[in-house]
């Protein structure tokens, strides 16, 4: 299976994408975001990753990189990985071009999910998730029959702190910015396909995933 790598402005679907294809091909799933959320709260790097996140600044490149290789080392040798959220800016790919082949991988797809901007807001602003079983609803386009409440399991739901209106906007300038160039970067390496990220987005994945 190919490894492949995701670039989507914030709320852009990643994480979404991601779940499916873990379920239909068994791909390891590796969000630099959810490695950083999962840092103890309570310990000196914890806090300090918090408070980036909750302003919609990027955590250091090597506190990043640092997580992204520990767990790079728990894949075994046949696991497939998809990358969300890594690398977000050109300093990092270089460290991954040469991290991936230190470690006996290589990234061979590189997908971008192409979303509005008017979209990308309502996705971030509405964005619940269940903090029990991990669903995740929208108050726009997937609400809950009860507000704040799971539909799967009833427990309540919770809102990511930087899916405000205003950190969503440092975010997606920071996005245009920094993250965006990848997209140039990963064309001369000959790897990018760009995929309409609001329509037939998991079958054009899947397609691309299978043919290329
Ligand atoms: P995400 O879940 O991908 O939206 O990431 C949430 C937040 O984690 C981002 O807004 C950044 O603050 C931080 N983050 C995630 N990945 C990276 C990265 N590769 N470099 C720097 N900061 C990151």
């Amino acid at each position: 299976m190919k490894n492949i790598l995701f670039i989507a402005p914030p709320a852009g679907g990643k994480g979404t994408q991601s779940d499916l294809l873990v379920e239909k091909f068994g791909y390891i799933h590796i969000s630099t975001g959810d490695l950083l959320r999962e840092v103890d709260k309570t310990s000196e790097l914890g806090l300090k990753v918090n408070e980036l996140i909750s302003t919609g600044q990027f955590v250091p490149d090597d506190i990043v990189l640092a997580l992204l290789k520990d767990k790079l080392l728990t894949l075994s040798e046949n696991d497939a990985f998809i990358l969300d959220g890594y690398p977000r800016n050109i300093a990092q790919a270089g460290e991954l071009d040469k991290l991936l082949p230190s470690l006996g991988k290589n990234l061979d797809l590189v997908i971008e999910l192409d979303v509005p901007y008017d979209t990308l807001l309502k996705r971030a602003v509405g964005r619940v998730s269940c903090p029990n079983c991990k669903a995740t609803f929208n108050t726009f386009f997937k609400p809950t029959k009860v507000t704040g409440i799971c539909d799967k399991c009833g427990s309540e739901l919770t809102h990511r702190s930087d899916d405000n209106e205003e950190t969503f906007k440092t975010r997606y300038d920071t996005y245009l910015e920094k993250t965006h160039p990848l997209i140039e970067y990963y064309k001369s390496q000959g790897k990018l396909v760009s995929i309409d990220g609001i329509n037939n987005t998991y079958e054009s994945l899947v397609s691309v995933i299978k043919n290329d």
